[in-house]
């Protein structure tokens, strides 16, 4: 039983999928042919369907949203990028991004403020750059933009990594122009692959940046798609896995309504029933989808031991928050039994 927030538990499904995608044969299958081509377009009309995304936001195969961050600062950004961080994804993005020698601006916030509120002072500072780059949620500390900032006075792209999000929390996703997530996390799948989803606007953007340097240019990317076809030979497994799950989930609104309950009762259940804390106090930007609970250095050990022994894997704590805390993934895979077990040995 694990509560990793990724890679975290499959959907037990997935034991079944593995073996028909074996049989079916489409592992075997060049990427550009036609029945790989209508997998992927398949595949794309689930992600709308299930998750809803628009019909005119383009989504993209990556491997992973570290490259992700890549392919954002190397085809969409010319003048450099925003971050606003308050933990260590959002972190390592801003370094990322500046080892692609890009002016960054960084503005790191506390983990239980609310940064949304602090837009309309940051306005002017952000119109010099191209893009902002928001973590929707922090998985190192397990806090959640409460709502999506609308930077109205920004002209640049609004870019989300939506890793440890998307599949469990149903997005406005017009606030955004670029959302990128990978399927270990929410979606319940193997490492390995990763979804890009951008905007027409973002797209014009990388038109008039007109990078094509790369493999990974994220206009190169876009004109296979299209086609249905992926820029370079594919997880054609990930792929075939992905779509199996979509057509096995509810569409995003009941998921995310659930993942977000169960997270109510999680954030209650410490409180009331346990001497643990939730690591972040405000209520306002604690995360639907990873929980993370703070304690003392030896009583984290202490309960890291035990419910291995039990055959229960929690997740470490992360970067600055690596001994005093420990997290619960809150993904849609996770069964309510499995936390009711979990429950029993935090009391
Ligand atoms: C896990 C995670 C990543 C890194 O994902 P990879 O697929 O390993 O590149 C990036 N950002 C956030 C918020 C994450 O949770």
């Amino acid at each position: 039983m694990t509560f990793y927030p990724g890679p975290s538990k499959l959907y037990p499904q997935v034991a079944d999928y593995l073996r028909e995608a074996y049989e079916s044969g489409i592992l075997s299958s060049n990427h550009r042919s036609l029945r790989f081509m209508s997998l992927v377009e398949e595949t794309y009309n689930l992600l709308r369907e299930k998750l809803g995304i628009p019909a005119d936001y383009g989504i993209y195969f990556a491997s992973s949203a570290t490259e992700c961050w890549e392919i954002v600062a190397q085809s969409l950004t010319e003048r450099g990028s925003a971050h606003l961080f308050n933990g260590a994804f959002g972190q390592k993005w801003a370094e990322y991004a500046e080892k692609l020698c890009k002016p960054v601006f960084r503005l790191p916030f506390g983990v239980d403020e609310d940064v949304t509120l602090r837009e309309k002072f940051q306005f002017l500072a952000l119109d010099h750059y191209d893009i902002v780059c928001l973590t929707h949620n922090e998985t190192s500390n397990g806090t959640q933009l409460p709502n999506l900032p609308a930077f109205q006075h920004f002209q640049g792209l609004k870019c989300f990594d939506a890793t440890s999000s998307m599949g469990g929390v149903d997005f406005d996703w017009a606030l955004g122009d670029v959302w990128f997530a990978s399927v270990q996390k929410c979606l319940g799948l193997p490492a390995g692959l990763a979804l890009l989803v951008c905007s027409p606007k973002a797209l014009a953007h990388a038109e008039r940046v007109g990078d094509r340097a790369r493999y990974n240019s994220l206009l190169f990317i876009h004109e296979n798609a299209e086609k249905f076809q992926t820029h370079y030979t594919p997880n054609g497994l990930g792929i075939y896995l992905l779509n199996r799950v979509l057509r096995h989930v509810p569409p995003i609104a009941q998921v995310a309504e659930k993942v977000h309950q169960r997270a109510l009762d999680w954030y209650r259940f410490l409180e009331e029933k346990t001497a643990w804390r939730p690591l972040v106090s405000n209520p306002a930007v604690r995360s639907d989808t990873v929980i993370a609970v703070s304690g003392e250095l030896a009583e984290i050990k202490a309960i890291k031991t035990r419910c291995q022994a039990e055959g229960i894997t929690l997740g470490n704590g992360y970067g600055a928050w690596k001994d005093t805390t420990f997290r619960i993934a809150n993904f849609p895979a996770i069964d309510d039994d499995e936390i009711a077990e979990l429950q029993k040995w935090l009391v």
